[in-house]
C-alpha cells in the first residue's frame, strides 16, 4: 500500500505520487463521454502504456469509427484457461456549471482524484490496468493468460460487449472475469465498513400500459377518456410496491449489513432475511427502503419513464400510454410480472404489455432486445471459484476484520456477455467510497480518494497472484 498518499495532496502538485491515481487523472483526460464515445482514443493511448511490457495488443474497431475496444493480453505457460479483467472506457454526459473543477483534467485536490468516471469506473479501469501491468512489470510466470479489455459502449449499448462477443469471443474467451458491480463502503468514520461482490445483475424489463377511449371532440367529453382512465392506472401503481424477493447473494448481503449496523437497523435487516411474520417484515421493508440502493436490491423495482397521450388541443385521444421500467431479481418471469401488475390496476380498459425499449434510436432497441435476451439466460455466478475464493481471502487481507460478502447489482453491466455463456464474472468497484461519494456516481464531482485507488490496486494484484502466478 502507498504511505506517500500524504505528499500527493499537495494541492499545487501536477501529477499524484501513486501510478493508480497518476493512471486514472490520464484516462479521465480523454473525454469519452458517451455519446458519441471516443472509446478508440483511450484504447490508442492505453496501448501506449501496455505494449512496452510485453502485452499482445489487440484493437477491434467497430462500425462507428469513434468506438474501438481494447485487449492486452499478458501470456501464461496455458495450463490454465485465462483470466479477464473488464471495465467499460466509456462514461455518461455532464452537467459541467454544476461541477467545480473541470471534470475532464484529472484533477488531484485533498486526496482525491476527480473528474467523469472517477468511480463510474475509469477509476476501476486505472484499478485493473495498474494490477495487471504490475504483473508483467514485476515478470510473475503465469499459468494463464491475463486479459485486460477496455470496452466501448456499455453507457450507450450498441456495439458494447454483446457486440464483441459475438465475433470476437476467441480474444475475451476465459475461466472467469471480473468487471464492476459490488462496493466497498466505508463508515462515516473513514473505516471499511464491508466488501460486497456482486455474482448477479438486476436485469430490466419494460411494460407498456395502454388506455383505450372513444376519441371525439374535447367540446363532448365523455366517461371513457383514455387519460383518466390511463391516470387512475398509474395512482393505482404510484401506491403500490412489489414484496421483498431475496436470493442467496442478497440474504448473505442482508446479513452482513444485520453484523455491520446497531439496532433498530440490525433488528431491521435480521427481520427481512430471517422473520416469518409478514408484518415483522414489512416494518424492515419500510425502514430499510429509506435507503434507495437497499430498497431497489431486495425487489423488483417499477419506474415509470414515458408517457405518450394526446395531439391536439381540442381532440380527446383514442389512446394514452405509458412505459413502466422494471429492474428485476434474477429468477423473475415477464409474465408473472404483467399478471401482477394487471391484478394491481384492476380495470380491463387497460392492457399490459411486453414492451420494446421506447424512444431508443433505431439500431439501438435491437441492441438492448438481444442484451435482455443474454441477461436473462444469465445464472448469478458460483461463489466456488478459485477466483471468487482469492477475492475473498486477499479482501480480508488488505481491510482485516471486514465482511466480504455477495452482492446483487442494483442494474445490468456488461458482464452478460460472460455470464449468458456460463462463465463466471464477480463484479467490484474496487477502491473503498463512502455513501456521499456514491451519490456523486453519474452525478457533479464524482470523485475517488487516492488511498482507495492504491489499496484496490493492491487488492486485485494480490487476487491476480493467488489465481493466475504459477505456483
Ligand atoms: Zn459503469
Amino acid at each position: 500500500m502507498c504511505v506517500c498518499v500524504g505528499l500527493a495532496l499537495a494541492a499545487d502538485a501536477p501529477r499524484p505520487a501513486s501510478a493508480t491515481a497518476a493512471l486514472l487523472a490520464d484516462v479521465i483526460r480523454v473525454d469519452t463521454s458517451n455519446p458519441p464515445g471516443n472509446e478508440a482514443k483511450l484504447a490508442a493511448f492505453l496501448k501506449t502504456k501496455f505494449e512496452p511490457l510485453g502485452f499482445q495488443i489487440d484493437i477491434i474497431p467497430t462500425p462507428d469509427p469513434k468506438k474501438a475496444h481494447f485487449i492486452a493480453r499478458l501470456k501464461g505457460d496455458g495450463s490454465k484457461k485465462p483470466i479477464l479483467l473488464a471495465g467499460h472506457a466509456d462514461v455518461v454526459g455532464v452537467e459541467r456549471e454544476k461541477w467545480s473543477v473541470d471534470p475532464f483534467e484529472g484533477v488531484v485536490k485533498d486526496g482525491y482524484v476527480m473528474g467523469r468516471g472517477a468511480i463510474d469506473f475509469k477509476g476501476g479501469l486505472a484499478v485493473f490496468a495498474e494490477a495487471v501491468m504490475r504483473l508483467a512489470r514485476n515478470k510473475v510466470p503465469l499459468s494463464r493468460d491475463v486479459i485486460f479489455l477496455s470496452e466501448a459502449d456499455e453507457e450507450g449499448g450498441t456495439y458494447n460487449t454483446m457486440w464483441l462477443a459475438k465475433d470476437h469471443w476467441d480474444k475475451i474467451d476465459c475461466e472467469f472475469a471480473l468487471n464492476e458491480g459490488g462496493w466497498i463502503i466505508k463508515n462515516p468514520d473513514g473505516t471499511v465498513r464491508y466488501v460486497s461482490i456482486s455474482t448477479a445483475d438486476k436485469s430490466g424489463v419494460s411494460l407498456l400500459l395502454t388506455a383505450r377511449g372513444t376519441s371525439t371532440h374535447s367540446s363532448m367529453p365523455r366517461p371513457d377518456n383514455a387519460i383518466f382512465t390511463l391516470s387512475k392506472a398509474m395512482a393505482k401503481i404510484a401506491d403500490y410496491d412489489t414484496q421483498p424477493k431475496l436470493i442467496p447473494s442478497t440474504r448473505e448481503f442482508f446479513t452482513t449489513l444485520e453484523k455491520t449496523s446497531q439496532p433498530p437497523m440490525s433488528t431491521y435487516f435480521h427481520d427481512l432475511v430471517n422473520s416469518d411474520d409478514p408484518e415483522k417484515v414489512k416494518a424492515a421493508d419500510r425502514a430499510i427502503s429509506k435507503d434507495p440502493l437497499l430498497h431497489a436490491i431486495m425487489r423488483n423495482t417499477i419506474a415509470p419513464v414515458l408517457m405518450n397521450a394526446g395531439f391536439r388541443g381540442n381532440v380527446i385521444p383514442g389512446s394514452a400510454e405509458a412505459t413502466l421500467n422494471f429492474r428485476t431479481v434474477p429468477g423473475t418471469n415477464v409474465e408473472e410480472l404483467i399478471s401482477e401488475i394487471k391484478a394491481v390496476i384492476n380495470d380491463p380498459r387497460v392492457e399490459v404489455t411486453n414492451a420494446m425499449r421506447r424512444g431508443m434510436p433505431a439500431g439501438s432497441a435491437e441492441a438492448y432486445q438481444a442484451y435482455i435476451r443474454a441477461a436473462s439466460r444469465a445464472k448469478p455466478s458460483s461463489t466456488e471459484t478459485d477466483l471468487y475464493r482469492a477475492l475473498v481471502a486477499q479482501s480480508h487481507s488488505v481491510y482485516p476484520g471486514v465482511p466480504v460478502t455477495t452482492y446483487l447489482f442494483q442494474a445490468g453491466t456488461d458482464a452478460a456477455a460472460w455470464r449468458s455463456r456460463d462463465i463466471p464474472v464477480y463484479g467490484i468497484y474496487p477502491y473503498a467510497i463512502s455513501a456521499e461519494d456514491l451519490t456523486r456516481m453519474h452525478g457533479n464531482d464524482e470523485r475517488v480518494s487516492v488511498e482507495s485507488l492504491e489499496q484496490g490496486a493492491e487488492l486485485i494484484y494480490k487476487t491476480l497472484l493467488q489465481v493466475a502466478a504459477k505456483q
